[in-house]
């Protein structure tokens, strides 16, 4: 028996890369309805912004229930984070480690503002749940992520808003060999095509080199991230 549908309507920060899109069918298996959210902030790779429309079209067309739950996209313009930050996701210098041990595209405190952000929309479109692919397993270094931050910050905005307004993450704990799991629990192999034809996560926005896991340079962190998940996904699998 499917579980009962949740009455309140959930907006999600949906960037159009992996993590973000399982979120967002993880939202449309569970919520009466789910809006979308999309922040420009000039980001090197902006291709993944024009994925957004792509894989909302192609999960609407695969998931006809869920196109049915399905509302409005917002997407915000952030150019003001390339006055606030220096890195390689807004500047033309070289994705590289720090000593901090984060990499250098790391814009401090960003999923902070992400989700104030999108709390005030969520608020003005009658949404009280966020739905953010935060984890704490492959970059736990950013300290933004991490389930206390995200706890901490569903208090301080339900506070704020006086209105509930939770926090969701489903991939806060898992890797991302869990989340190709996870996609397959959702959407069988016909989401997992929508994740490897539509979505984008490398870093370089280098969309002509095809893999089994989808689209990508290959070779920089977020494509290597991608590649080992998948790679162990398989194996598991197998
Ligand atoms: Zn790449």
């Amino acid at each position: 028996m499917a579980d009962p549908i949740d009455p309140r309507t959930a907006l999600v920060l949906f960037s159009g890369g992996q993590d973000s899109t399982v979120c967002l069918a993880w939202a449309l298996a569970r919520y009466a309805r789910v809006e979308t959210i999309g922040f420009d902030y000039g980001q090197r790779h902006r291709v993944e912004l024009q994925c957004r429309g792509t894989v909302r079209g192609a999960i609407s067309q695969a998931f006809p229930a869920w196109g049915a739950r399905l509302g409005d996209d917002h997407v915000l313009d952030l150019g003001l984070l390339g006055q606030i930050s220096q890195t390689a996701l807004t500047e033309e210098r070289a994705i590289e480690m720090q000593a901090n041990g984060l990499p250098n595209t790391f814009v401090p405190g960003r999923n902070l503002l992400f989700l104030n952000l999108a709390a005030v929309v969520a608020y003005r479109r009658g949404a009280s749940v966020l739905v953010g692919g935060m984890c704490e397993t492959d970059y736990s270094g950013y300290p933004d992520c991490r389930d206390n931050t995200l706890k901490a910050l569903q208090v301080a905005l339900s506070l704020g808003l006086d209105a509930p307004m939770t926090v969701e993450t489903p991939l806060m704990f898992i890797d991302k060999a869990q989340t190709w799991a996870m996609s397959e629990q959702l959407g069988g192999t016909a989401l997992q095509d929508i994740i490897r034809e539509h979505t984008h996560t490398c870093y370089l926005g280098d969309r002509r080199q095809r893999h089994e896991w989808g689209y990508g340079c290959g070779t920089c962190p977020a494509c290597e991230l991608r590649q080992q998940g998948f790679a162990r996904y398989r194996a598991a699998a197998a």
